[in-house]
């Protein structure tokens, strides 16, 4: 049967009706990819949830096909967002498709590139504050609350949501849940998403069990770790890059639930991780995204995972198509020759 996108496919988790109408780019059903490196490294079946592989290049498309189709049903004419990039991607698109207004708010000078690009080309009216993700989002709060706009950051609860089937995909995939879940923790809706889509098909019966939720937070971003709101938060994983998740509660909830961990995982550690997946693997992600991989590393020289069976799951949340000057710059680049035969022979060590 062909894909029709995800809110066909699991509507009866959904909270959808006949009346709803279906705004979708067939976003989910998203690639779940066994890691020989990672699997052979830890001891374990480590597979990556490519959600980078979704219409837009980021999981938000799971959260958007609800936040979208719902604003459509409710009558709106316009949605909004503050983003650090892929929220407003995302949100652009699927207001493209269904002929919203799209306003979002980004932080100035802090967007990848490709996302730019994308709220642009799509239409959305883009502002830039000379203010981080978490002022951003500060006014979007204010103004989705005054005026007739719908707010589709994930603090609309349709985005969690959306976003629950991933989790759903998974224990389809490999017939359960896995024993450990690894995944990024921005503003925190996605752990919290995850947490929510597990627990609901352990309580359908349709698995058996619930991961151990493993979250990752950037070391200079991880007011959850840390235990305290970061005014200025800083990484090269700009998707992650808050400092007062609007989900912490449920994140924390998550993690204490599962009898799992937040933890943090340092620029370098996420550098490191990126290249991993793309060199041994093929599967090229935004930084933000490697923070899942980075962290299993870390555990896994802890001694996190001795004696441990089973599997684990890394989301891995983003293309890394949207950030490529991160790419470019943190590899050496191509070396110019003349063009002639032999020298180009010679250069590649014929
Ligand atoms: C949004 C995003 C995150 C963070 O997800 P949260 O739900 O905010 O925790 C991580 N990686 C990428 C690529 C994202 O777009």
């Amino acid at each position: 049967m062909s894909w029709k996108g995800l809110i066909h496919k699991y509507k009866k988790f959904l909270p959808v009706t006949d009346k709803t109408p279906i705004i979708t780019l067939q976003e989910g059903n998203t690639p779940l990819l066994l890691s020989r490196y990672l699997s052979e490294k830890i001891g374990l079946d480590v597979y990556l949830k490519y959600d980078g592989a979704n219409p837009t290049g980021s999981f938000k498309d799971r959260g958007m096909t609800m936040a979208i189709s719902k604003a459509v049903e409710k009558g709106v004419k316009a949605v909004m967002c503050a983003s650090t990039g892929n929220t407003s991607a995302s949100a652009a698109a699927f207001s493209a498709r269904c002929g919203l207004k799209c306003i979002v708010l980004i932080p100035e000078g802090n967007i990848a590139l490709g996302k730019l690009a994308q709220a642009m080309i799509h239409n959305a009216q883009v502002i830039a504050i000379k203010g981080n993700f978490d002022v951003a989002l500060n006014l979007v709060k204010t103004i989705t609350d005054e005026y007739p706009i719908e707010l589709v950051n994930s603090l609309n609860p349709f985005r969690i949501e959306g976003q629950k089937t991933a989790p759903f995909e998974i224990c389809d995939f490999l017939s359960d849940a896995p024993i450990f879940h690894s995944i990024p923790v921005g503003n925190a809706g996605n752990i919290t998403a995850y947490w929510k889509g597990y627990k609901e098909y352990k309580d359908k019966k349709l698995s058996t069990r619930l991961p151990k939720m493993l979250g990752f937070q950037a070391a200079k971003s991880a007011p959850i770790v840390d235990e305290k709101i970061i005014e200025n938060p800083e990484t090269i994983a700009t998707a992650i890059r808050i400092g007062n998740p609007a989900s912490w509660e449920t994140a924390t909830a998550a993690r204490d639930e599962s009898g799992g961990l937040i933890d943090k995982v340092t620029d370098d550690e996420i550098l490191l991780a990126y290249k991993i997946l793309a060199r041994e693997e093929g599967v090229f992600v935004e930084p933000a995204s490697a923070a899942s991989v980075a962290g299993i590393l870390k555990l896994n020289e802890a001694g996190y995972f001795k004696g441990q069976k089973g599997n684990i799951v890394c989301t891995l949340t983003g293309h890394g198509l949207k950030d490529p000057n991160l790419a470019v710059e943190s590899i050496q680049k191509p070396i110019v020759i003349e063009p002639d035969l032999k020298t180009v022979i010679k250069e590649i060590g014929l």
